[in-house]
């Protein structure tokens, strides 16, 4: 084996990404004395907070093409996914809908809520099959909706493979339906531009940690006039739709990082695109039979995923770690299990292929050094993996 480099390479920005000074420096006061009141106080200690958020929130809804009065903070892009899900559904049934179509390569957050709708609160679920490159056919959905499905929800882009969904066109064929559409754009808020009008969407999950923000806020968009129904009961914050003492320092974090995506965004994403190329071609170079998965080009900038056959991802994950490079079997929350990811499953991978997937994203800290460095390393502990040393 091959022993520690005293500078790790980081290539799973897709997990989270680390904060940026400038955004930490902006939550401080919100840590410390400075600014503690709770926003909804009346005082003037409560109100210098609630002018934080209510800034934050003005940031968000510039940025995606919202109003102001359409974001919802969450604790993060899960409790947005689900919010969106159960609130609509919920609502939904009032009215004689109470059918979900989703994909089968959905995040767990989507994915897991929607099975708990269909298994414990007895909603009908629909989870569109995808094809071997991850696209998410809109005639799939038209075939899946009927007039009695409440909600469409198509992620953006896939955090594991970064397929690039047609995301407009599938919202046309759930507003054709009658139905609200959602999607949760978490891996691409930092990659590419993002426009709820342009998207067709009805609600939108972002998340702060993986645009360079704090962990734990994220933000759903709802659009005005979108019927759901609240389901986390308590204070009256958020306009009645998300009881919660609001965590202003995170939020005043995310809308920071949110005003920095404005000057990074484009040039980091063409930045990343000619990296990830150069990093594919390079242990291709070393390692012929490595498979891209995913779609060729309809993918994120910064998303390398790749599987090796004959190599047991887990084992790659580990031999990589030891040898100084940090990625992922696929989304974070499913390594440290052995069940082969549900994502190239959906793809019609095979089981063994399935599981010698590694994923590695890129962001900010990397550069074309790191990755020379890394895709050396790949191609040396995949061979060692390979031959069971
Ligand atoms: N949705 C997608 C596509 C994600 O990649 C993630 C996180 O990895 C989430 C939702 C969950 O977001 P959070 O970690 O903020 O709960």
């Amino acid at each position: 084996m091959f022993s520690p480099r005293a500078h790790p390479v980081y290539l799973d920005y897709a997990a989270t990404t680390p904060v940026d000074p400038r955004v930490r420096a902006a939550m401080l006061p919100f840590l410390s004395d400075e600014i503690f009141g709770n926003p909804s106080s009346v005082h003037a200690f409560g109100q210098a907070a609630r002018r934080a958020v209510d800034a934050s929130r003005d940031t968000l809804a510039q940025a995606v093409g919202a109003r102001a009065s359409e974001i919802y903070f969450t604790s993060g892009g899960t409790e947005a996914d689900n919010t969106a899900l159960l609130g609509v559904l919920l609502a939904g049934r009032e009215r004689g809908r109470d059918h979900l179509v989703t994909t089968a390569i959905e995040h767990h957050a989507v994915l897991d809520c929607a099975r708990f709708a269909q298994n414990v609160l007895g909603f009908r679920v629909t989870f569109v099959p995808v094809d071997g490159e991850g696209l998410v056919n809109p005639e799939a959905v038209r075939e899946a909706v009927s007039d009695k499905t409440a909600l469409v929800s198509v992620m953006h882009a896939n955090n594991e493979i970064g397929t690039i969904q047609p995301v407009a066109d599938i919202a046309a064929v759930a507003r054709a339906a009658g139905a609200y559409f959602h999607t949760d754009a978490v891996q691409t808020f930092g990659q590419m531009p993002l426009d709820v009008n342009d998207l067709g969407a009805d609600l939108l999950t972002l998340s702060a940690h993986k645009i360079y923000g704090p962990k734990g806020v994220g933000a759903l968009v709802v659009r005005q006039g979108t019927r759901f129904t609240p389901w986390l009961h308590g204070g009256q914050q958020e306009r009645e739709k998300r009881a919660g003492t609001e965590n202003a320092a995170g939020i005043v974090g995310f809308g920071k990082a949110v005003e920095l995506l404005a000057e990074w965004r484009k040039p980091e994403a063409e930045r990343l695109a000619g990296l990830r190329d150069g990093f594919l071609a390079a242990v291709r170079a070393r390692l012929p039979c490595v498979r891209l998965n995913g779609h060729p080009t309809r993918r994120l900038p910064n998303n390398v995923n790749l599987s090796f056959p004959g190599a047991d991802g887990e084992g790659l994950l580990l031999g990589l770690d030891f040898a100084g490079v940090a990625a992922s079997s696929g989304s974070a929350c499913a390594s440290g299990s052995i069940e082969p990811s549900h994502v190239l499953l959906a793809l019609g991978l095979p089981l063994d292929v399935a599981r010698s997937a590694v994923r590695f994203t890129l962001g900010r800290q990397t550069t074309a050094e790191e990755l020379a460095r890394a895709a050396g390393i790949v191609a040396n502990v995949a061979a060692s993996v390979r031959a069971g040393v």
